[in-house]
């Protein structure tokens, strides 16, 4: 196993410690694996003024520049896939071959942002003779990023690839917790040619961090991914300088299935795919609702394959899920299933703390969960999932829409009425049918209700990083 990298913050194109640094935690085995120094102001300040020099020069780099650098990153990510799953695992804890599949992931990110880079086009709107109006898509200025701890390297991949993508320069607070993704961006970037002040990367106390940045001129849009509560304090900050945001926030993912659906299969898929990343997905699968009719049966199937689900360290052979990110879950987590189980709810399998060392949970199911439980309402964020049964595709409608997120939502049915009742009914950003996939580099991703706003990926992605201008141009004076 190759070691930990030693981390560093990323400003101006060098590699910088601080006076102050604080441990990296295995969530596995508790133990130490790194000490990560933590920014100062006079930091922020210094990547703030690299960042306004940056855009200067990046923001007229021809785009097949930029997306020359950005192919030529994923590229070196790919080749060192292994070096950066292997410190995924080490600090997040996820099982190595989900590891190396975010790498994977983050690198097409890359991909489909450079190819986007070269076709922000413009328009022209049909005029009078003489008169020419010309629409321009020009890259926003520098972007104030903060990823969480989920997904180490996809996260901050989406974020850093489509703003530097559409000429932006970026100074990214990575999660403190799991820093190695994002240092191997950065490093990648600077080894395929980045420009100094291009890229920043800093970590630190959070709300310090962003309070800081939030409130400078030169920063034109607030970029962030986690939980709603901090994204409604950001996007508050930022209204203050009337500062754009792009929020992606919390989910609480309903999965509708209909009564002629594949039981055995969708429930089988359904538990496999709630125990990818121990439940810590924005898009999670959470809220089951299954026709009354085939009720015992989903829930049968589902619970049996959740509680056959392998947990261990990350780094064992067959492990399919790994402990927790950090104790904060393991304590949400139990708080949310003793809620529900004093509440009426069953559990069916799991609800505990596994072993006592390393943050492990087990696989939990509960059934007829009712409507006043906690976590119906709150998304739990972890390997936990609620099924209850419904009488038809209208009261599992209504139910879907029960809470104030929209983030994913999904169905499983053959039937193309029941599939056109769900786009229509459904309030969520992205609604998937007989799959579990939410969201893939070419598709826009993003939420509705408190789940935020704005999109990352598809062609839609780089026009969050973009202001519109508009050119009138008479060809004589009027
Ligand atoms: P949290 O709300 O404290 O933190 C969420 C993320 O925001 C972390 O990365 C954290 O470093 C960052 N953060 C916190 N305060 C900040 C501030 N003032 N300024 C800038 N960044 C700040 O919660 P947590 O315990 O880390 O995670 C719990 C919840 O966060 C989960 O239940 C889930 O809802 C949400 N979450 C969502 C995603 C996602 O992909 N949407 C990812 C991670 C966490």
């Amino acid at each position: 196993m190759s070691t930990y990298p030693d981390l560093h913050l990323y400003i101006n194109g060098e590699w910088r410690k601080t006076a102050r640094d604080l441990p990296v935690i295995n969530p596995a085995t508790e133990e130490e694996i790194g000490r990560l120094p933590h920014a100062e102001k006079s930091d922020l300040d210094d990547a703030l003024e690299a960042a306004e020099a940056g855009f200067r020069v990046w923001s007229q780099t021809p785009p097949v520049e930029r997306a020359s650098v950005l192919v030529n990153a994923a590229a070196l990510m790919r080749k060192r896939q292994e070096e950066i799953a292997t410190a995924i695992t080490q600090e997040h804890g996820k099982p190595i071959t989900q590891a190396r599949l975010e790498v994977i992931r983050g690198c097409e990110f890359f991909e489909w942002d450079a190819g986007e880079a070269t076709r922000t086009y413009g328009r022209v709107i049909p005029s009078g003779p003489g008169v020419r109006h010309v629409v321009h898509h020009q890259p926003i200025g520098v972007v104030a990023a903060f990823s969480p701890w989920n997904f180490p390297m996809s996260q901050p991949s989406r974020k850093v690839a489509g703003a530097i993508a559409a000429g932006c320069s970026v100074i990214l607070k990575a999660s403190e917790e799991t820093p190695a993704g994002a240092l191997h961006i950065a490093r990648a970037l600077h080894d395929a040619g980045l420009p100094p002040g291009v890229l920043n990367l800093v970590f630190g106390e959070p709300a310090e961090i962003s309070e800081h940045l939030i409130k400078q001129d030169p920063v034109r849009l607030v970029a962030f991914t986690g939980s709603t509560a901090v994204g409604r304090h950001l996007t508050m900050l930022a209204a203050q300088h009337m500062t754009p945001v792009l929020m992606e926030l919390g989910g609480h993912a309903p999965v509708i299935v209909c009564e002629d659906t594949d039981v055995e299969t969708a429930a089988i898929s359904g538990a496999i795919r709630k125990m990818r990343n121990a439940g810590q997905v924005c898009t999670s699968p959470t809220r089951f609702f299954v026709h009354e009719s085939i009720f015992e049966q989903y829930a049968d199937a589902f619970v049996s394959r959740a509680a056959e689900t392998i947990v261990g360290n990350g780094f064992e052979p067959n492990v399919e899920m790994g402990p927790l990110a950090n104790d904060r879950r393991v304590a949400a987590l139990t708080e949310l299933v003793d809620d529900a189980r004093d509440q009426g709810a069953e559990v069916r399998t799991g609800g505990s703390r596994l072993g006592d060392k390393g943050y492990f949970f087990e696989p939990t199911v509960l059934v007829n969960v009712p409507d006043s439980a906690r976590v119906m309402q709150e998304e739990p964020f972890g390997p936990l999932a609620m099924i209850n049964p419904v009488a038809s595709l209208d009261e599992a409608i209504e139910k879907a829409n029960s809470v104030p997120y929209g983030l994913a939502a999904y169905g499983f049915t053959n039937r193309a009425d029941y599939v056109d009742r769900m786009i229509e009914g459904i309030e969520a950003g992205n609604v998937s049918i007989n799959t579990l996939e939410a969201s893939l580099p070419e598709t826009p991703f993003g939420g509705v209700k408190h789940s935020g706003y704005g999109r990352e990926g598809g062609t839609e992605g780089l026009h969050n990083y973009m202001i519109t201008k508009n050119v009138s141009h008479s060809l004589t004076i009027v």
